[in-house]
């Protein structure tokens, strides 16, 4: 991190940064993304596999490639993805929400996901109250993480100044523009091999200022340097 400066805003993604990939339940909704695709173009199991991580690579997620290349209604398609998920994978955790409130400073949620989503989320691991806010793919009409435009209307949104936020995710790419508009960024890791994104030395590495496999510990661990006035 970079230690010259002091923070006041802490930027968190949703899906598997504010809950480890371990807990299944976002390959519960990885799941329906594909289902949605096999109806939606009558497609094998594999084929919609193939075009889903094609559209998540090309767009930044699986919906902004299905509403630009085909139309598709964004809020059919998070209804899908969304309602069938079991919720009770997840669980309180009582540290992470001692650790976020042991920091001084705005906590916001930015999520690719819908705000439904994220509320229920947030509710079953306890951490709702934590936060001032959730900036959602419906706020950021639906150009998802990394489009810089809306990375630039968060920041206008809750009053950000990005050199004094923070921002973690899972997703490298997504940190990448994070640290465009002037954030320090912190990249959550987690070894599941079914996720489709991969970190790059060379292509995520100058944009990273930290990395961790527990974001918990991380927080405990930095209270001192990122809460310094
Ligand atoms: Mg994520």
């Amino acid at each position: 991190m970079p230690q010259s400066r002091s923070y006041d805003t802490y930027i968190f993604d949703l899906d598997n940064t504010l809950y480890a990939s371990a807990s299944r339940l976002f390959s519960q909704i990885d799941a329906n993304m594909t289902s949605f695709v096999q109806k939606h173009f009558d497609l094998p199991f594999e084929g919609a596999q193939a075009l889903q991580k094609k559209y998540f690579e090309d767009h930044g997620t699986t919906l902004y490639g299905l509403m630009k290349k085909h139309d598709v209604n964004p809020h059919h398609f998070l209804d899908y993805i969304h309602d069938h998920v079991d919720y009770t994978w997840l669980n309180p955790h009582e540290d992470l929400k001692a650790a976020l409130n042991a920091i001084e400073g705005t906590k916001i949620v930015f999520t690719n996901a819908s705000n439904h989503h994220a509320s229920r989320v947030l509710d079953r691991l306890g951490i709702a109250s934590c936060f001032s806010g959730c900036f959602d793919i419906i706020e950021a009409d639906f150009a998802p993480k990394p489009h810089r435009e809306t990375y630039e209307k968060l920041l206008a949104t809750f009053d950000v100044d990005p050199k004094r936020a923070v921002m973690f995710d899972d997703i490298p790419k997504n940190l990448v523009t994070a640290s465009q508009v002037g954030m320090a960024t912190v990249l959550i890791l987690h070894d599941d091999e079914g996720l489709p994104y991969r970190y790059d030395e060379n292509a995520h590495g100058p944009f990273i200022d930290d990395q961790t496999d527990d974001l918990t510990h991380w927080l405990k661990q930095h209270h001192q340097i990122i809460s310094q006035p």
